[in-house]
């Protein structure tokens, strides 16, 4: 028995055979003797002629499911495939340096890369996502033993754990979860976004635990215990016998015969309202039935993750210039949750996101949650043309339901000045085609200090604000949420923290408009009772939190928390607040995992 700690994401304990997952492959450079090089160059010209039969497969089945536009992008890479720059440029490479094959290719591609990275138009320097999906597609036909991740997954059965170096959200869309009991990752933090929808869909998980794809043997027995931050390895008897009784003693949230409808009530008859937080249309279903008021967050970037759940891809290129596509997603969201609103926040991506292809799915979550650079609605007004684009869609879906607008990682009242603008435009617009669509209430994500500090000023520009305690947190305490080195001083609780959610929610009450919450803190009970002390009463979390949010509610009076509140505010450090807060809940969270 071995056990490893890592980070528990998300909840419950699981035992299953491991089906382990890795994508980031080195590639090795090894010497091909003379007598070996005609050979090396026969496998480079195979797995080129593998390619362009897979390409011409794919592009056939997008193209009679998605149009040609669609099906283009595979175009691109077919042409690609006969440029003298890629496949002859590795072949002289593999003669001249006696290389393998596999490093002769990704030598071209940094190649490639280089030149890519001075291009100054940002369409072009985007088709760098083509040609790594396709460098890509070379190396795997190299290597025809090798399962690629889509095999992997066919491997899964529901006595199945997953453990992988990391999961991008592309390839999370592409796991059928029925039968994943848990999973493990060696990359990521508590607010990866791969967590976010372990918690959303319920699976428990551990992140954080550095080398488990390499410990852990493809079908080795393996428990996962996220509410124990570790993953045991050939468990046990006595272990398995937790599992086992764990299993026996959950019992159904709903069993508490706690509605699950209607905005929740704190005990001294506070009214509460939770609403969900959605990555993909589909999980609509499961944010009603857990009982969501309405969408509070949708992150629709999740349209340019190449690959959701359910449906048919979606490329980067296309959903982001494919106005009628948008539409029908925004207007069936809206209509799947009338009467309840669905805010959709306008793509929070960066560049490089943007630019990644379809199979590539897209960067480590470790990399993006760090990004402080062109990103969010920084990016989508450095692309007028494609942030109209979205918007277009938006305001043609609004008269479907009740729609509102995010901007998220707004940093000034400038930029939202010029993104409104933009907004007013794009109405006048499609009024003047005939379209005229009601006022569509427009919001910001409170989620950079400086948009904490200037609230007051930034509440007299907005129609609401929704505090993004994700990466509010990282950025107030300069801790990289995605960095396992410093994810202990990821601290919720900070008095820092806890300090810029009042300055905001005051800043919002003074210019009376509505304010929620819908950073990952929401989602965890404790949490939530010490933010309800602290006068915030919308919030948005993950489905699968809703039940247990409305159980802990109605035990709490707000009074003694708003109390406690105005208490703990002025201690020194987090965990001397951590330790009131518990103080105050007594037992009421006891055997109840977040
Ligand atoms: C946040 O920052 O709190 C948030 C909800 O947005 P995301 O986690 O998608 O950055
Ligand atoms: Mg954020």
């Amino acid at each position: 028995m071995q056990r490893l700690t890592g980070i528990g994401v998300s909840p419950g304990i699981v035992s299953g055979r491991a089906v382990i997952l890795i994508q980031r492959e080195q590639v090795l450079r090894y010497h091909v003797p003379p007598q070996r090089l005609a050979h090396e160059l026969a496998r480079l010209e195979a797995s080129r002629e593998r390619a362009r039969q897979q390409l011409t497969d794919i592009r056939g089945g997008v193209a009679l499911r998605r149009g040609p536009d669609m099906a283009s992008i595979f175009d691109a890479q077919l042409l690609m495939l006969d440029d003298p720059m890629l496949v002859p440029r590795a072949a002289d490479i593999i003669r001249e340096q006696r290389a393998n094959a596999e490093w002769a290719i990704q030598r071209v591609f940094q190649e490639f890369s280089a030149v890519f990275d001075e291009i100054a138009d940002p369409y072009l320097r985007e088709r760098k996502g083509d040609v790594a999906d396709l460098v890509g597609r070379l190396k795997m036909n190299l290597r025809p033993g090798m399962a690629t991740p889509r095999d992997l997954l066919r491997e899964l059965d529901e006595a199945s754990v997953l453990i992988a170096d990391e999961l991008t959200p592309s390839l999370v869309a592409q796991i059928d979860w029925t039968k994943v009991r848990g999973f493990a990752t060696d990359a990521g933090s508590r607010t990866y976004h791969s967590a976010i929808l372990a918690r959303s869909l319920d699976v428990p998980a551990v992140v954080g635990l550095y080398d488990a794809s390499r410990v852990i043997q493809p079908g080795q027995l393996v428990v996962i215990d996220g509410s124990a931050d570790e993953v045991i390895v050939d468990p046990s008897e006595e272990v398995l016998a937790r599992v086992a009784r764990h299993h026996d003693d959950r019992a159904p949230v709903s069993a508490a015969g706690h509605d699950r409808h209607g905005p929740a009530m704190t005990a001294d008859g506070v009214s509460i309202r939770l609403d969900a937080n959605i990555e993909f249309p589909d999980d609509l279903a499961a944010a009603r039935y857990a009982g969501a008021e309405g969408i509070g967050l949708y992150r629709s970037e999740f349209l340019l993750t190449g690959i959701w759940r359910g449906a048919t891809p979606v490329g980067p290129v296309s959903a982001v210039n494919n106005e009628d596509q948008q539409y029908e997603i925004y207007r069936s969201m809206l209509e799947g949750m009338a009467p309840g609103p669905v805010t959709v926040r306008t793509f929070d991506v960066d560049e490089d996101q943007l630019a990644r292809p379809l199979a590539d799915g897209w960067v480590a979550d470790a990399e993006r949650a760090g990004r402080q650079g062109l990103r969010g609605l920084r990016l989508s007004l450095a692309r007028p043309e494609q942030f109209r684009v979205q918007l277009r869609a938006l305001l043609r879906a609004a008269r479907h339901g009740r729609l509102r607008i995010m901007f998220p990682f707004v940093s000034g009242v400038e930029q939202i000045r010029e993104a409104r603008r933009m907004v007013d435009e794009t109405a006048a617009d499609l009024a003047r085609r005939g379209e005229p669509m009601a006022r569509v209430p427009i919001g910001v994500m409170i989620e950079i200090p400086a948009a904490a500090y200037t609230a007051d000023l930034i509440a007299r520009e907005v129609d609401f604000f929704t505090i993004g305690t994700n990466d509010l947190i990282q950025y107030c305490l300069a801790v990289d949420r995605a960095d396992a080195r410093v994810s202990d001083m990821y601290e919720p609780l900070h008095p820092a923290v806890l300090r810029m959610i009042v300055m905001v929610r005051r800043a919002a009450t003074r210019q009376r408009i509505p304010v929620s919450l819908c950073g990952e803190m929401a989602s965890d009970p404790a949490l939530l009772t010490l933010l309800v002390g602290l006068g915030l009463t919308d919030f948005s979390m993950t489905p699968a939190a809703i039940p247990t949010a409305r159980q802990v509610l109605a035990e709490i009076r707000s009074e003694d928390f708003r109390a406690l509140a105005r208490r703990v505010i002025a201690l020194p450090t987090a965990q001397d607040i951590e330790r009131e807060l518990h103080a105050a809940l007594g037992g009421l969270l006891a055997g109840r995992k977040t």
